[in-house]
C-alpha cells in the first residue's frame, strides 16, 4: 500500500512489521557489498586469453618492437579501434597506461600547473570552478575536491545535463574552468546525453580555457541491441568555434581487465599536443606489450562489440534481478523510484527526501554494503538526502538476490521512519 496515503497508525503499524522483517534480515548475518561498479570475476574470465598473449610475437603491424622504449601515443593499430569506438579520429587520440582517471588526473594537473594553450595563466593562480552533473561519478569529484576547485552541482535531466543552466553559469563565470560529463550510460543514472544537449554544451559561451572531460567510459556497455552512437564530439566543438573544449577519455577497464587494461585520451591537435608535450616529461612510453596484447585479442572494433555482447549475457541477468526486486518490493509503497538503464554499470535509486542515509545504515547493520550516502555529489552531499547508487555486476545472482531483499527492506523500514517523524 501506497505509504504517503496511511494513517499515522497503520504507518506505526507497518513500521513495527518492517522492524521484525528487518530483525530477522540482521539475524542472518549477512556479508554482502553492492558498493563499487566492479566487473565479477566471470567477466574478467573472458579476458583470459590476455594472459598469454602477444605470445612470442612482439612487433606490431608496423613493425615496432613493442618490447622496447617509445611511442608516446601508442601503438596506431589499437587507436584506430577505439577511434572507431569513441569517434575521434585515431591522429588525435592517445592510447596510454591502464586508466583513464589517471589521465584526468593528469589533465587536470597539467591545467592548474601549466594552464591549457588557451588560458592567460595557470589554472592554479586563480580560484577555479567546475560544473558537475548530479548525481555523478564520485572519483570525478574527488579529483576535483583534491585541489580546492570550487564545484557547482548542476542538475542531470533524462537527456543529459540541464543545458541551459550550464549555459547561464558558464556565460557569466570565466573562472568556471571545467565540467565532469558521462555522455554515455552515465554513472550512476543511465542518461545517455542528446544530440541537442550534447551541440548546447559544445556551443554555449564559456572561458576559453573552459573545458569539457567527455568521460565515455560505457560507450559500449550496452543491456540493448541498439546501443547510442557516439557523437564526433570534437568535430562538432570545431564546428561550434570551440576546437579545444572537449577532452574525449575512455578506457578498457571494464571491458577487460579493470587493473590490466588500456585508457585513452583524445582532443584537438593542439590539446594533443599540449597533452603529449608534458606527458613526455613523465615517460618515455607507455606499455606497448599490454597494448599489443589488446590489438591481438580483439583484432577490429566489431571484435570489441563481440567481445562486450559476452559481458551483456553475464550482466543482463543481475541487472533484471535487482529492478524485478525494487519492483516486487517497492513499487507499491511509492517511497522510491529507480532507473532502468540500458547499458552501464549502476542503477541509481532515490528513494523519500531524508531517507537514504538512514537506508545505507540500516543495510549496514544487516551486513549489505551500499556506497555511502551522498557519493554521488560534490562534498558527498547530497542535499535531498535521497540517492542511492547500486552496482549490481560484482556479486553472483544469490548473493545480489539476498542483498536486494535486505535493501528493500532497509528502504521500506527508513521510508516509514522519515514519514512518521515528519507526521509527528
Ligand atoms: N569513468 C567512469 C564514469 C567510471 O565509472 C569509471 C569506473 N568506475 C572510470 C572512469 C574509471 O576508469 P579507469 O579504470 O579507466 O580509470
Amino acid at each position: 500500500m501506497n505509504f504517503h496515503s496511511m494513517s499515522a497508525d497503520r504507518l506505526r503499524d507497518t513500521q513495527a512489521d518492517l522492524k521484525k522483517r528487518y530483525d530477522d534480515l540482521k539475524a542472518l548475518g549477512l556479508r554482502l557489498d553492492l558498493t563499487r561498479g566492479k566487473p565479477a570475476p566471470e567477466q574478467l574470465d573472458l579476458s583470459n586469453a590476455l594472459l598469454s598473449l602477444p605470445g612470442e610475437d612482439y612487433r606490431d603491424g608496423t613493425g615496432t618492437d613493442t618490447r622496447n622504449y617509445g611511442g608516446l601515443k601508442g601503438l596506431p593499430e589499437l587507436r584506430a579501434i577505439f577511434g572507431e569506438l569513441l569517434a575521434v579520429d585515431p591522429e588525435n587520440l592517445i592510447a596510454f597506461g591502464n586508466s583513464s582517471l589517471e589521465l584526468m588526473h593528469d589533465l587536470t594537473v597539467f591545467g592548474l600547473l601549466h594552464g591549457t594553450p588557451d588560458s592567460d595563466e595557470p589554472w592554479g593562480r586563480q580560484k577555479i570552478k567546475f560544473l558537475c552533473p548530479v548525481p555523478g561519478y564520485d572519483r570525478h569529484f574527488a579529483i576535483t575536491e583534491s585541489f580546492g576547485i570550487e564545484m557547482i552541482p548542476v542538475p542531470m535531466l533524462p537527456d543529459g545535463p540541464d543545458v541551459r543552466l550550464c549555459a547561464e553559469l558558464t556565460a557569466g563565470d570565466p573562472s568556471i574552468k571545467g565540467m565532469w560529463a558521462v555522455p554515455t550510460y552515465s554513472n550512476p543514472t543511465g542518461v545517455t546525453f542528446s544530440e541537442e544537449v550534447t551541440r548546447g554544451l559544445l556551443e554555449m559561451p564559456a572561458a576559453p580555457d573552459f573545458r569539457i572531460y567527455w568521460d565515455n567510459a560505457y560507450a559500449v556497455h550496452t543491456l540493448v541491441d541498439a546501443p547510442p552512437t557516439p557523437l564526433p564530439v570534437i568535430e562538432m566543438a570545431a564546428q561550434a568555434g570551440h576546437p579545444n573544449r572537449v577532452y574525449v577519455l575512455g578506457s578498457t577497464s571494464k571491458i577487460t581487465f579493470a587493473g590490466g587494461g588500456v585508457a585513452f585520451f583524445g582532443s584537438s591537435p593542439e590539446n594533443v599536443a599540449w597533452f603529449s608535450k608534458y606527458l613526455g616529461f613523465k615517460t618515455i612510453g607507455p606499455d606497448k606489450v599490454n597494448q599489443l596484447r589488446h590489438l591481438r585479442f580483439f583484432g577490429d572494433a566489431d571484435g570489441v562489440r563481440a567481445h562486450m555482447a559476452r559481458h551483456r549475457e553475464i550482466i543482463e541477468p543481475k541487472f533484471k534481478i535487482v529492478l524485478d526486486i525494487l519492483e516486487d518490493r517497492l513499487a507499491e509503497s511509492k517511497v522510491a523510484s529507480w532507473s532502468e538503464p540500458e547499458g552501464g554499470y549502476f542503477i541509481s535509486l532515490d528513494v523519500i527526501d531524508g531517507a537514504a542515509r538512514r537506508t545505507i545504515e540500516l543495510a549496514k547493520e544487516a551486513g549489505i554494503a551500499l556506497t555511502a550516502a551522498g557519493s554521488a555529489f560534490p562534498y558527498k552531499v547530497d542535499p535531498h538526502d535521497r540517492n542511492i547508487r547500486l552496482a549490481p555486476t560484482f556479486p553472483n545472482t544469490d548473493d545480489l538476490r539476498a542483498a536486494m531483499d535486505g535493501v528493500s527492506t532497509c528502504v521500506l523500514l527508513a521510508s516509514a521512519e522519515t514519514l512518521l517523524a515528519q507526521q509527528s
